[in-house]
Order: C-alpha cells, then structure tokens, then sequence
C-alpha cells in the first residue's frame, strides 16, 4: 500500500504547490512529470466508471505527449499547450447512465479531435480534460482561434449521446518560454489560465497571464474560508427591504448572503458565489439560505415576502423542490410568502431542467422572479415560455435613467411588457430621490435600493418593520379623510 498513498499525496500536492514547481529547476520539474504521470494513472485507475474507453484515434498516450512536449521544447524552445475542460458532464453523470455518459464524452472527444490543425497532438488529461500540444510553427493567434473554434464548435455541435445537458468546453492556453519552460510548467499555467476562463464563462478561454498564480492564492485562501463557514456557522443572511413604489409600504426583503473570515475580513458574495460554485459548495449554502430565510420570514408579519436567490447548480441536483416544501413546512410559512430569484444565467443552464422546476414551485405558490433583467441576454423567449412573477429590473438602468433618455424609453417598454404578462415590476438599486420619481413614474410598481433601505443583519430588521408600520398608521387618517372628501 505504500507507494499508493506517495502517488496520492503527491497528486494532492503537486495540485496545491502549482506555481511552487513552475519556478523550480529542472530536476524538480523532472520530479514534477514523473508524479504528475502517476498520478494521472491513479487518477484514471480509481475512476473508470464513465471515462472514455475509445479514445480517437490521433490521440496520444499522456507519456507519448510529455515525451513529444520535452523534444520540441529542447529543440526550441517554443510549445503552445492548450488545456481543455469539457462542462456538463458531472451533471449529467448524476441523472444518466455511467455508459451514456462514457459515449457522450468519446463523441465528444472525437468531435474535438476532428477540429485539430495538421501537426496537433492531443491526449486525455484527465476524465474531463485534455491537453493539446501545438507544433513550435503555430503562434498565439493560432492559439487563439483553434481554442474558440474548440468552444464554439462543441456549443453548437449535436447533444451528444442524445444527452439533455448540453456539453460545452473551456480552454486555458500557455505559451513557451514566457509562461514556462517545461511542459509542466506551462500545463500548471494553462490550468490557471482554464480556471480564469470558467469563471468568466464568456468566452470560455484565455491566455495565462502572470497575475494569476497570486489570484488562485486568494482563492484557495477564500474556498478555505467557504469551507470553513459551510461546515462552521459563519454564514449569516443580511435583508434588504423592497417598498410598494405607491404608499411606501413595506412588502418584504430580499434575503442576502454574508460571509465574514476571521483573516480575510468580509467577503462580498460576488467574490464567494462563484467560488463555491466551482468549489461545488453552493448547494449546501443555497439549502441554507432558503430554511433561513424561512425560519425567519415566518416571524415577520403575514403580509411580508422573503426573497432568496438561487444558483444553477440547484437546479440539478434534484433536491430544490423538496429542500423548498420542507423548509416551507418546518416553519409553517405559507408558500406565498417565499419568492426564489434567478437570473438568466441560470435559465440557459438548461432551459427545460430549470423551467419545469419553476414551474412547479410556482404550482406551490412560491413566486418566481426574473433578477438583473436587463444586462443579460434579456431574451422575451424566457419571457414567454414561463409564467414569472416578478421582473426585477437591473441596477444598471437606475444609474443610467439620471443621463439617458434612451435608457428611460427602454425601461418605459421593459415596464410595459412585464405588466403585459402580468408580471409585478422592481426597480433594483435605487440610490436617489430623482430615480425614485423617475421609477415611478414609469410605472414600476416595486423599489429596492439604498436610498431606502441598505441590506441590514437580521437584528434590524424588526426595527425596520416597525417603522414602516409606524409610518403606514401616521398616512391612514389622511387616506380616510380624502376619501370622505371623495
Ligand atoms: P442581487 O440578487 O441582484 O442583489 C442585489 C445586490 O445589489 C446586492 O448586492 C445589494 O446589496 C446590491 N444593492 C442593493 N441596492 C443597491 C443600491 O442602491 N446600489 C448599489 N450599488 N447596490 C445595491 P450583494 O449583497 O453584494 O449581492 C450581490 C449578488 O450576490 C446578488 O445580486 C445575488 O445575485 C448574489 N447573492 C446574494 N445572496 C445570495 C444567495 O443567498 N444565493 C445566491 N445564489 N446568490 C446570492
Ligand atoms: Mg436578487
Ligand atoms: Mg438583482
């Protein structure tokens, strides 16, 4: 058992210490393949269960490939490595055969192989990667362009294996000798390079550049912390307050995540959303956002809604539908009361996964509303296909309306055609008493933002309430009066 658990760490390490080994020597960088090579195989011996038994043919072994790197970096010093990542595969592992998945990802594969330039060589890195080797001759452009029409190529290309995910592929490129000197030096770059470009999503590839390796310190610093928080109690909601835009009642708050380290300070959710979802984390930390929201919504007065956002990574699991219901019974608050966010990120995911879930939370009475509309592809079709209940227009638009009559004509037809499908209209980020009129007068029905509210922990939120409850009491005389008058 011995050599196993040497082959293991050093996999394990050997991914925590990338940018160590890229500054090393070459000795150490020698070491580096050696292990590198082992681990792949164990990597590959411990998971054959949906892995490509029938590579295309044209690829190379892994060992085949590092030889063929080694011999043209020695000859001239240039290599170009492309790192690809097939997406949507583990998704689909979760709902299809392991055999489906395992054909899906051969035709795939060949699919790829079919779009090499003469003089490629590529192999199977890893279950769901692999590494292309361009000739010495090829520069970065060449790079460049075979990395999108890679992208673009399996975007488009047929639902492999008959497959409802759609599968997709991101790419990292590193260049010799900037970006390395050795092939595992640049394969380390290029996986840098990849991680960058799944986070961007668009346009799923990119060039390494040197500030990365300091950017993937601050993430491994940050998914320690979303470690720590999920399985600690670190995580806590802050609620922003949302007001009917006529009568300033109060109807509810959105629910927004928080998360404090004790070393990094507070870390936005922009930061942390997208790490715990590549860290795979996001589930367990959105399950926890709807039954807090809950547990707390169900101390509000029965007029008010909690709203939670969703991530995609929700919709696939197959747990959301009765994550909800249960969150809903444990504290007996009526669905009506809890309304989930998405944005449109999330519906092109998988459109139909997505959309049949909403629709059976909507059959439940949770409101479903259309987040940050307006910056996306804002596609009607959406729009169309499913009844949502809210439209929340993006803060974009609320900063755009003090200087752009252009914008306040967009969001005028925005407003329209929300109402026209019986939708309840937001204005999101409301930071002055003008864009408040102006939202009004536009006829958003809901507002939300700092000048009337900032998200505050939970302990303000009663605070909050009351005094809404206090105004609302103080205008009723008035309201009775005009309509004895009337
Ligand atoms: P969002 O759902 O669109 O939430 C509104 C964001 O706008 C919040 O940022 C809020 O603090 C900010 N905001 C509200 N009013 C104003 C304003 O007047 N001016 C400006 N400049 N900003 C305003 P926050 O809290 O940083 O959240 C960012 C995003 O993170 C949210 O955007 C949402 O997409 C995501 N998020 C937050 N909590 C969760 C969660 O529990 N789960 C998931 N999946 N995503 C979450
Ligand atoms: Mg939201
Ligand atoms: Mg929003």
């Amino acid at each position: 058992m011995a050599p196993l658990a040497v082959i293991v760490l050093s996999g394990a390490f050997l991914t925590a210490s990338q940018g160590i080994w890229a500054e090393a020597g070459p000795v150490a960088q020698t070491v580096f393949t050696v292990a590198l090579l082992a681990a792949g195989a164990l990597a590959a011996v411990l998971s054959p269960g949906s892995g490509a038994k029938n590579l295309p043919a044209g690829f190379l072994s892994k060992r085949d490939l590092m030889t063929e790197a080694s011999q043209q970096l020695h000859a001239n010093a240039e290599a170009t490595v492309i790192l690809c990542e097939l997406t949507g595969l583990s998704w689909t592992s979760r709902s299809e055969q392991p055999e489906t998945v395992r054909r899906a990802l051969e035709d795939a594969l060949a699919s790829l192989c079919a779009r090499l330039p003469t003089g490629a060589q590529a192999a199977q890195w890893s279950e769901e990667r692999f590494v292309i080797l361009l000739p010495a001759s090829r520069d970065a452009m060449a790079a460049l362009n075979l990395a999108r029409e890679l992208c673009a190529g399996l975007a488009s290309g047929p639902a492999f294996a008959g497959l409802a995910t759609a599968i997709g592929c991101h790419a990292g490129i590193a260049l010799a000798p900037a970006d390395g000197q050795s092939f595992g030096a640049l394969v380390n770059n290029a996986e840098l390079a990849l991680a960058e470009a799944r986070r961007q999503q668009q346009p799923g590839y990119g060039f390494y550049a040197p500030g990365m390796s300091a950017a993937s310190e601050r993430r491994t610093a940050l998914q320690r912390a979303i470690r720590e928080a999920v399985s600690g109690d670190a995580l806590r909601l802050d609620f922003q307050p949302v007001y009917a835009m006529s009568g300033g009642e109060l109807t509810g708050f959105e629910a927004l995540i928080r998360l404090h380290d004790p070393e990094l300070g507070p870390i936005p959710p922009s930061e942390f959303i997208p790490l715990a979802e590549e860290a795979g984390l996001i589930v367990d930390i959105g399950a926890w956002a709807i039954e807090e929201a809950c547990r707390v919504a169900a101390q509000w007065p029965p007029h008010l809604v909690a709203a939670v956002n969703l991530s995609p990574a929700q919709f696939h699991t197959g747990t959301l539908i009765t994550g909800v219901r249960r969150a809903l019974q444990r504290h007996a608050l009526p669905a009506y009361r809890l309304e989930v966010e998405i944005t449109e990120g999330t519906l092109m995911t998988d459109s139909e996964l997505v959309l049949s879930q909403l629709r059976r939370l909507r059959d439940m009475g949770v409101g479903v509303a259309l987040d940050d509309f307006g910056t996306g592809y804002s596609s009607l079709s959406y729009l169309c296909k499913f009844p949502f209940s809210k439209l929340k227009i993006d803060r974009s638009f609320a900063a755009e309306l003090d200087h752009s009559a252009s914008a306040r004509s967009v969001l005028r037809a925005i407003v329209k055609l929300g109402h026209g499908l019986g939708m309840t209209v937001t204005a999101e980020g409301i930071e002055t008493k003008r864009q408040l009129s102006l939202l009004r007068g536009i006829g958003c029905d809901l507002a939300q933002g700092y000048l009337l509210g900032r998200p505050a922990p939970l302990s303000d939120v009663a605070a909050v309430i009351l005094r809404n409850f206090a105004q609302q009491l103080a205008r009723k005389p008035r309201a009775v009066k005009s309509a004895a008058a009337a």
